[in-house]
């Protein structure tokens, strides 16, 4: 049977590495038909894209709707084009979609991926931040409606490999006393940054902090690397996913990011999964899951690995990954303002306003702030972003005073 796909953020990182999975001329079975893409401010490429894969349905923001149909017709394409947020929702709603894949970056993705959710989706998630946000309501989503979650970041996806087949079949909870499951493992680079002294980090320029050494990705979560605040986003991403306290995960930084995660058991076995650092390989299990496909990946050169390197974080160096245990410990109005907190911070350092170990010091102040006020854990979406909206002020101001 055909899957027909929906790509949510299809002109980004993810998107790229999932469109290469879904050309055209693709024969071998599983057999996939992209349904719908979506891009916010690379229109030209999202046009490119439109060309190769003729979709029935495409998503832009509600201001460059018009022009954006007129520049599809005359290219010849009868594409129906949506725009905004709404747009994005009713392409997650469209009935004709069978999969999801959740590839906008930032709390921009929360509503379309907790409305495919609700319409029982099976949803590829790459969107770590809508977890981070609203974990325990898009949890509930996805078990009230039905719908599948299959995490393609590659350490949540590594775990997903890793556990026994009847927790990959219900993955909104670990029934740890019988399976054994007894810690995760999440697997961290260390990011551009790992060897260098903290005094080094805060000179860091925006070109040598989103420089992976190991991964090609977006500018925003190559800044969180270097942070490592993506660490502390995962860690809460996972605690969500797997429904387990933070104390049974564990971060252990890996620099050669071979190992993409693992999981420990009671009996004293580590399962662990292992690949070239290349999301091609997630992204196809998910999308084949629980089949396998082909995926155009460099294999492993076994004999080319001189070694594996396991070491210890350093909080003080890699506060944000302190903060994320902190913010689970405290709850949604926490994880929510660090997350929004984050996306402030990160943007001023891009806009070179702050410095990059500033990031660290205005997701701390805002959490301070925000456990101040007295909000309710939220139960929707509105309260969401409510708080989400709130944190960004106090991050705005944070951010005032450093400069001044
Ligand atoms: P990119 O920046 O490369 O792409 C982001 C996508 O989101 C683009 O399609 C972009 O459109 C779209 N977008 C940005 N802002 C908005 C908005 N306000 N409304 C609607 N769409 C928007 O990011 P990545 O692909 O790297 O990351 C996407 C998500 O996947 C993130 O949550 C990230 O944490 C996660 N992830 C990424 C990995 C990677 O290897 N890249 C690994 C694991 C997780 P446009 O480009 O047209 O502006
Ligand atoms: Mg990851």
């Amino acid at each position: 049977m055909t899957q027909r796909v929906a790509i949510l953020g299809a002109t980004g990182s993810i998107g790229d590495s999932t469109l290469a999975l879904l050309e055209p001329n693709q024969t071998l079975p599983p057999s996939f038909e992209v349904y719908a893409l979506s891009g916010h401010s690379r229109l030209d490429k999202l046009l490119s894209l439109c060309q190769q894969f003729r979709p029935s349905r495409v998503a832009v923001p509600e201001a460059a709707v018009s022009e954006f149909a007129s520049r599809l017709s005359q290219c010849g394409l009868d594409i129906e084009v949506v725009g905004g947020q709404a747009g994005l929702i009713s392409i997650v709603q469209d009935s004709a979609v069978d999969t999801v894949v959740a590839a906008i970056v930032g709390s921009a993705g929360l509503p379309s991926t907790l409305a495919a959710a609700q319409a029982g989706k099976r949803i590829l998630l790459a969107n770590k931040e809508a977890l981070v946000m609203a974990g325990s309501i898009m949890m509930k989503a996805v078990k009230d409606n039905g719908a599948t979650l299959l995490p393609i970041d590659s350490e949540h996806n590594a775990i997903f490999q890793c556990l026994p087949a009847a927790i990959q079949q219900d993955n909104t909870q670990i029934h740890q006393s019988s399976y054994g499951v007894k810690k995760l493992w999440l697997t961290a680079s260390g990011g551009p940054f790992l060897r260098q002294s903290y005094e080094e980090m805060s000179q860091a320029s925006v070109a040598q902090a989103v420089n992976h050494p190991n991964w090609s990705m977006g500018q925003k979560i190559s800044i969180d690397s270097a942070t490592m605040m993506n660490k502390g986003l995962e860690l809460i991403e996972a605690a969500h996913l797997f429904d387990l306290p933070e104390s049974q995960i564990e971060v252990v930084m890996h620099p050669q990011s071979i190992i993409h995660s693992m999981v420990e058991y009671s009996d004293g076995s580590y399962l662990a999964q292992l690949g070239s650092p290349d999301m091609k390989t997630p992204i196809a299990h998910a999308l084949a899951y629980p089949e396998r496909m082909q995926a155009p990946v460099k294999p492993l050169d076994l004999f080319d690995l001189a070694a594996l390197e396991f070491l210890r974080p350093d909080l003080d160096k890699f506060a944000c990954l302190r903060l994320a245990r902190s913010a689970i410990r405290a709850g949604m109005v926490a994880t929510i303002s660090l997350n929004a907190a984050n996306e402030i911070a990160v943007q001023a350092f891009i806009d070179e306003q702050v410095k990059l170990t500033d990031i660290a010091l205005i997701n701390e102040r805002t959490m301070d702030k925000m456990g101040e006020l007295s909000f309710e854990a939220p139960q929707q979406i509105e309260e969401i972003i409510e708080v989400d909206q709130r944190a960004r002020q106090v991050a705005l101001a944070e951010v005032a005073a450093l400069r001044s």
